[in-house]
């Protein structure tokens, strides 16, 4: 899902998720050509299109971003936006469970 783990000096594991530019929601996208170079459009997960529930309506925010996903050489996905340019990354911790 084109996330990218790196690892602190003490061992923690951090996810770094691609974020809407205007919202940080997340990204929503389909891509099923899994060669390298292969594109799709992406949409933010606030986007009107994406909301299949309205639970109320006054509480809908929706957001208009679109962007390009597309494919690396090791199957992970790139987002950008149209115009090419990259999208911010949120860094989570991921939880070690000792194991
Ligand atoms: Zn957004």
């Amino acid at each position: 899902m084109g996330s990218d783990y790196v690892y602190t000096e003490s061992g923690e594991k951090i996810r770094l998720v691609p974020v809407c530019p205007k919202c940080r929601s997340h990204i929503r996208w389909t891509l099923y050509g899994g060669r390298k170079g292969a594109q799709a459009p992406a949409t933010c997960a606030n986007n009107i299109e994406a909301t299949r529930v309205f639970r109320n309506l006054s509480e809908l925010i929706t957001c208009d971003w679109e962007g390009i996903v597309e494919r690396n050489k090791d199957g992970s996905v790139n987002v950008f936006n149209k115009d090419g340019t990259k999208i911010p990354k949120q860094a989570i911790k991921v939880k070690n469970n000792g194991l």
